[in-house]
């Protein structure tokens, strides 16, 4: 409530999600608890990162760079992406402002923005202050929330301005198949409207190919494609995310990027240019640490009653499928927290197609993923 202060409607309309109430309820409780409902890797970034930064401050990299980036650190984005050049990408304050900045600049005030649900609540939000409106398509539960084309192309109208994919999916693990993607994309291109395609979890897929969603599609300039070094890299404090897109579309994506942040942290950008460009054994040993967590969580999930979950392709979440109990989503949620001490994150703070899940993180250690996974089975077999 904000009482006597005027708020634009924009921002008075953007709702908290679930998943604060939950991350509240965990910092208010009192005895040790499992928390699952992290959306970061648990690890340390790798070393020669940190001292990658360490050196550029000490050096004096201390300074505003170009608006778009460092030149050598968006030559080295841009090698990484097929048909792209370092013209095509705007270096950014985590893939959070790319998304941000993506939205502002072709999402029209009034049009509708389709994000396929569940997903990330940031969408609609950053869809609202692009002053535009969020459409959420629910995609079919009973595929495990696979990218479904005809019900993608059912939601876009006149009025949609942009698809958002996300693949791998937080939260449904998700990966989307090629030709879904591009069924879509070219559905979206004949609406004039543009995808933005998130892949903030690339590098962290288990099935399923690894590969960009613009290499799918048949018209790759309606694409803006969201990167980061946070979840690949372990940099989620470090602060630096990409856009890449079409030329005319970066450089006005860089025009307001300018007058928001100027520039993406210097200090950083040196940090993300040896994530990039370094050794990658410690993105390879992160990864491989996924993976053996991920058959951990899938062989717990098949041994407890009555919940389910499809096994994650990508990212680090499993969404678990707990519709068989009593209660709704968040008093589950809320109940597992209180009465076993781990903290989930209900599947409605992603929109109501993900009410009757809960996604659970691995991005935990195999202790922590075993002691959370006893706490969820004991409520299950209390509860049926
Ligand atoms: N997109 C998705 C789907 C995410 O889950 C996140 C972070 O949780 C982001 C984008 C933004 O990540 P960052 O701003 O740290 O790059």
């Amino acid at each position: 409530d904000s009482g006597n202060h005027r708020i634009t409607e924009r921002v008075a309309a953007s709702e908290r999600s679930a998943i604060r109430v939950m991350f509240d309820m965990a910092e208010a409780h009192d005895g040790e608890l499992v928390r699952l409902e992290v959306g970061e890797p648990d690890f340390d970034t790798p070393e020669h990162v940190t001292e990658a930064a360490f050196e550029a401050a000490r050096s004096g990299e201390t300074h505003y760079t170009s608006n778009a980036g460092m030149p050598e650190l968006r030559e080295a984005i841009a090698a990484g992406r097929e048909g792209r050049t370092a013209e095509d990408v705007v270096v950014t304050t985590g893939g959070m402002e790319a998304l941000h900045l993506a939205m502002l600049t072709v999402a029209e005030s009034g049009s509708e923005v389709v994000i396929p649900a569940p997903s990330w609540p940031n969408y609609a939000v950053q869809a609202r202050l692009a002053d535009a409106t969020p459409i959420e398509v629910g995609l079919p539960e009973e595929e495990g929330f696979a990218l479904d084309p005809e019900t993608m192309i059912d939601a876009m109208t006149e009025e949609t301005s942009v698809v958002v994919l996300t693949s791998p999916s937080n939260p449904t693990g998700r990966v989307f198949e090629p030709e879904a993607v591009r069924e879509v994309a070219a559905a979206a291109a004949e609406h004039d409207a543009y995808v933005i395609a998130d892949e903030v979890y690339r590098g962290l897929v288990y099935e399923g190919a690894d590969r960009a969603m613009a290499s799918y599609v048949d018209d790759p300039e309606r694409v803006l494609t969201v990167d980061s070094c946070s979840k690949r890299y372990a940099m989620t404090g470090w602060r630096i995310g990409w856009l890449s897109g079409p030329t005319p579309v970066i450089d006005e994506v860089t025009k307001i990027h300018e007058a928001t942040t100027a520039c993406a942290s210097s200090v950083a950008q040196h940090a993300a240019l040896a994530a990039i460009e370094g050794p990658q054994e410690p993105v390879e040993r992160m990864y491989e640490a996924f993976r053996e967590r991920r058959e951990y969580v899938v062989e717990r999930i098949g041994s407890i009653p009555n919940v389910s979950a499809a096994p994650p392709e990508g990212a680090f979440y499993a969404f678990l499928d707990v519709g068989a109990l009593p209660g709704d989503t968040l008093s589950i949620a809320k109940r597992l927290l209180r009465e076993h001490g781990v903290v989930t994150a209900p599947g409605n703070g992603f929109g109501e197609a993900g009410a009757g899940y809960l996604r659970v993180s691995f991005a935990n250690d195999l202790p922590r993923l075993e002691r959370g996974f006893d706490g969820i089975e004991a409520m299950v077999r209390e509860e049926v």
